[in-house]
């Protein structure tokens, strides 16, 4: 398959004794260099810097994936599909504003770049390609699948959405036409009343049993051979559930989970059951939206089967400009003392928001996304200290997709003055979306694929090389409320969050850390 221009592949070598290429592998070993700190008895703080070598395992062979959607009818599911075939065919459409190519801005993995290093001669920056920097899948090879308790094809689905252009659309229709989504679970309890009239592709039940866990175990595997695939990647992008009650005994541990699910009790929600059943089917799961679907039962039953999960809730417009701002904002000592944040959004997402149960799931997801930040800084903020932050959603059918977030934030500065910033964003939504379904989808996938072992630490040594844990947190960047391994913090800042993942992925190839010192342009 040919990339769109802007998606040019580049390719590198790392040329160092510590990193080896084989036809199947990539080696790397590399020196993380971390800060232990102890308080003395004077209640000062005593650091000393540490080192720990890993050795990196990469899986060089780029695996056949298909990737699953969970409300592949819906807005995010359509236009996350007619953009990948758009690119997959290289597709130009006429606008108003004149022709339009596609392309995959807003994928950090497809468009945006990581620095190299500094040319030998020129000592000019060089930058490549965030997709060119481990063996990635590239989005337009992915074999695309799904379930929705609508029956709707995906051009009639398409239609519905009103987020793409008509000449695009007629382009992709036919395609789209011959795509159905599987019949799926539907227990009415857990989405809003308003989505009943939608529901008619159902598979019988309407509550949590084992025979919905098989079904979709049998729906993963049949996709799997019809396509001759390697590898499926699961994503929830359906309507957002109520929260799931945690109860001992119900969905507490993993054992307890699964018995829950066998005597179908109510508290299971859909979400969960698709998450058990590609843990069992081992398959990564991710879910995009706010809903608790990860129950502590769910976590462990990842952790035993050594399966991946990663969630919650795409992290697309209002969120990620407030992961970004505030991190801004605090770390340049300013004290923030107010979010005051309010969306209305007209689309299917937004009816189902509408109801207050499922209001509930996204506030909550939206309401701790500063946390982090706010406890790293002592000076500015009091232990247990927080700014005010409330979080409004209103239905308005007339803007459509086309979701309108109006923040307010209200900053202490020096000598007791304010400053007071006013948001206007316009987020197209399912636009800002689709290429964060991508990215999840492509970064999880390759994770699958990395290994580790600690070569020689203090305490950690390892000799067989592992995987990395079962809750990919490395893809908290897409993501508003993440999930973390269990006892791990959350970091929410989205500087540190990109930081991570490319970071990560650099060690594999045995590069260092961006770090943005450049000292080769400082010392004359
Ligand atoms: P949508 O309502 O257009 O699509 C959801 C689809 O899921 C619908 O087609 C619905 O029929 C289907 N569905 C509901 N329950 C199902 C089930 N049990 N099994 C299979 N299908 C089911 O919504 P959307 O705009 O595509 O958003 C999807 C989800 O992503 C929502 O939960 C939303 O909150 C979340 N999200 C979206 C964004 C964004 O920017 N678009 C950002 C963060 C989170």
């Amino acid at each position: 398959q040919t990339a769109s221009p802007g998606a040019a592949r580049s390719t590198f070598v790392v040329n160092s004794p510590n990193v080896t290429y084989t036809d199947s592998e990539i080696r790397s070993k590399y020196t993380y260099r971390t800060t232990s700190v102890e308080t003395d008895a004077n209640g000062n703080f005593v650091a000393t810097p540490k080192e720990t070598l890993y050795d990196f395992k990469v899986d060089r062979k780029v695996p056949k994936v298909g990737m699953m959607l969970v409300g592949w009818g819906g807005n995010n599911g359509t236009t996350v599909t007619a953009g990948i075939i758009a690119n997959r065919r290289n597709l130009t459409w006429d606008t108003k504003e004149g022709v339009q190519e596609a392309n995959y801005y807003g994928s950090v993995v497809m468009s945006s770049t990581v620095k190299l290093g500094a040319d030998a001669k020129t000592n000019k920056e060089i930058n490549i390609p965030f997709h060119s920097l481990l063996p990635m899948v590239h989005p337009n090879d992915l074999v695309i699948g799904g379930w929705d308790i609508s029956s709707l094809n995906l051009a009639e689905a398409m239609d519905r959405a009103k987020v793409l252009e008509p000449a695009l659309k007629s382009l992709v229709r036919k395609e789209m036409a011959e795509m159905t989504p599987l019949p799926s679970i539907y227990y009415p309890d857990f989405i809003a009343a308003n989505q009943e009239d939608r529901a008619d592709n159902l598979i019988e039940g309407s509550k949590a049993s084992m025979a919905h866990v098989e079904r979709i175990r049998k729906d993963i595997r049949d996709f799997k051979a019809n396509n001759g695939l390697d590898k499926v990647v699961v994503l929830w992008t359906a309507n957002t559930e109520r929260y799931a009650d945690i109860i001992d005994g119900v969905n507490d541990t993993a054992d307890n989970l699964l018995k829950a699910i066998e005597q179908g009790h109510e508290e299971v929600s859909p979400s969960t059951v698709f998450a058990v059943a590609c843990i069992l089917e081992n398959a990564p799961f991710i879910n995009g939206s706010p809903q608790n679907t990860f129950v502590p039962g769910a976590i462990e039953l990842a952790e035993k089967h050594n399966a991946y999960i990663g969630g919650d809730d795409f992290k697309s417009g209002q969120t990620k400009m407030k992961s970004a701002l505030v991190d801004f904002l605090i770390n340049a000592g300013i004290k923030l003392t107010s979010i005051a944040s309010y969306n209305h959004l007209g689309n299917n997402d937004g009816k189902n928001l509408s109801s207050q149960k499922q209001f509930r799931s996204k506030e909550i997801s939206k309401s701790n996304v500063v946390d982090d930040m706010v406890e790293a800084n002592s000076i500015l903020y009091k232990k247990g200290e927080h700014p005010d932050h409330c979080v409004v959603i209103k239905y308005m059918p007339a803007v459509g997709d086309n979701k309108r977030a109006l923040d307010e934030y209200y900053a202490e500065i020096f000598l007791g003055g304010h400053q007071t910033i006013s948001l206007f964003n316009i987020c197209e939504d399912s636009l800002l979306a689709s290429p964060l379904i991508i990215d999840l989808v492509v970064v999880a996938e390759m994770m699958t694929r990395i290994q580790w072992k600690a070569a020689s630490t203090d305490g950690h040594e390892t000799a067989e090389f592992k995987h990395f844990h079962s809750v990919l947190s490395v893809l908290s960047y897409m993501l508003k409320a993440p999930l973390t391994p269990p006892g791990t913090p959350v970091v929410n800042a989205l500087a540190k969050q990109r930081a991570a993942l490319t970071n990560i992925f650099r060690a594999c190839v045995g590069l260092e850390p961006e770090s943005e010192m450049t000292l080769e342009h400082k010392l004359f």
